[in-house]
């Protein structure tokens, strides 16, 4: 959804969505993950007591939108009464799923349990190529019939594509295929590399030719579309990579998203776990607390701690300097400029990755998938 960016001297608001990621399990193992890369020596989930508690004191606080994702959040025994106990407190429920896990019963579990918006995701147009980037050979086929039982259960279909090198040749199939599923909404969107996607961007990141050729695809597709009323609406997303100023992420820190992870640690959005910052944790601080006072939420709100170009830039009310991961990432200072914007003394580290993208030959078996032999291989000692 798009929004009007805050001012960034505004007081701050309440948050209005709350992400719950329920878990850092899951069945695939995609390259592009955006978990953190030691997913696997996180610690304990939180249990549903804590989750209800969570919900709650996050809808007296003011938040509306709730999503529950992870990792595969199906693989939480106990999502129907965690989607029950949010539609009790009046939010809006949105399902974030890869599909696997899913079935008949409890697509009319959550329906009953007042579950109002459900996302799948899917890897590729194709099987093999899906199957293998998820790492599972049953992927594809349970996403297909997972998409269909959405849509017979009365939901808006969402069909999600990460788009990468391996699959952005694939556009127009995509596009029939998500036409073929009777899809509402298509987001297609290309890869934002943090997480395990930045431990792969060489491998992921298309160049710019593809991207253009694809983004042509999808303009020409959407004006079919509406040249024959079809409803199916498509949102492409393009790579931060390849523009000339960042985006103003998260709406601004701390100002309208909060995100808590599985072990019950509380961001301000989910990649900023990989920043240097000891984030509060629900377990041992209401989320009032946290929200307001924790110096973690504190910590990029406002400008005062803006360093040059950004403090005297008049765009700095408009994107706050950009994100701080991808400032973190990519200069090892997350108050820096987000390298995406071509006034960061940084910029040159954009340029750099999409020479990159232009000559990578990596192929599928290059890349690091995620999953938690690799995460602990990552982090061993
Ligand atoms: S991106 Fe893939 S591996 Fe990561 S949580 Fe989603 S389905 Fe699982
Ligand atoms: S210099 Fe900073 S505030 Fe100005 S456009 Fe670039 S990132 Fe945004």
């Amino acid at each position: 959804m798009a929004m009007t960016p805050l001012d960034a001297s505004a007081p701050v608001g309440p948050p209005l969505w709350l992400l719950a990621e329920l878990t850092y399990r899951c069945p695939l193992q995609c390259p592009y993950c955006s978990n953190p890369l030691d997913f696997a020596r996180s610690g304990d989930e939180l249990s549903t007591a804590q989750w209800l508690d969570v919900l709650r004191q996050g809808r007296e606080l003011g938040a509306a939108q709730l999503g529950f994702s992870g990792g595969e959040p199906l693989v939480r025994q106990d999502l129907a009464e965690l989607i029950g106990g949010a539609r009790a407190l009046g939010y809006y429920t949105n399902l974030i799923t890869s599909g696997l896990g899913l079935s008949d019963a409890k697509v009319a579990a959550f329906a009953a349990a007042g579950l109002d918006h459900i996302q799948i995701s899917f890897q590729a147009s194709d099987p093999e190529l899906n199957d293998a980037l998820a790492g599972s050979r049953k992927a594809f086929r349970q996403k297909l019939a997972m998409a269909r039982a959405v849509k017979a259960a009365g939901y808006p279909m969402v069909l999600n594509f990460v788009i990468h090198r391996h699959n952005i040749h694939q556009m127009p199939q995509i596009l029939q295929l998500c036409e073929q599923l009777d899809a509402d909404y298509v987001e297609l969107a290309t890869c934002q590399y943090y997480g395990w996607a930045f431990r792969n961007r060489e491998g992921l990141m298309p160049s710019q030719a593809q991207l253009r050729a694809a983004e042509s695809q999808v303009n020409d597709y959407r004006a079919r579309l509406h040249a024959r009323g079809a409803p199916m609406k498509l949102i492409f997303v393009t790579p931060d990579y390849y523009e000339s100023r960042p985006k103003a992420c998260m709406n601004g820190w701390g100002s309208l998203f909060l995100t808590v992870a599985p072990d019950g640690t509380a961001l301000p959005c989910h990649s900023a776990r990989l920043l240097p910052i000891d984030f509060p944790n629900v377990r041992t601080m209401s989320l009032a607390e946290i929200w307001y006072h924790s110096p973690g939420f504190n910590h990029y709100r406002g400008d005062a701690w803006m360093p040059e170009p950004c403090r005297s830039c008049e765009d700095k009310a408009r994107d706050f300097g950009g994100c701080r991961c991808q400032a973190y990432l990519l200069t090892g200072d997350a108050d820096n400029a987000d390298p995406v914007c071509d006034k960061s003394p940084y910029h040159d580290r954009i340029l750099a990755a999409r020479t990159a993208a232009d000559h990578a030959r990596t192929g599928l078996d290059d890349l690091l998938y995620r999953n938690a032999r690799n995460s602990r291989l990552l982090y061993r000692g």
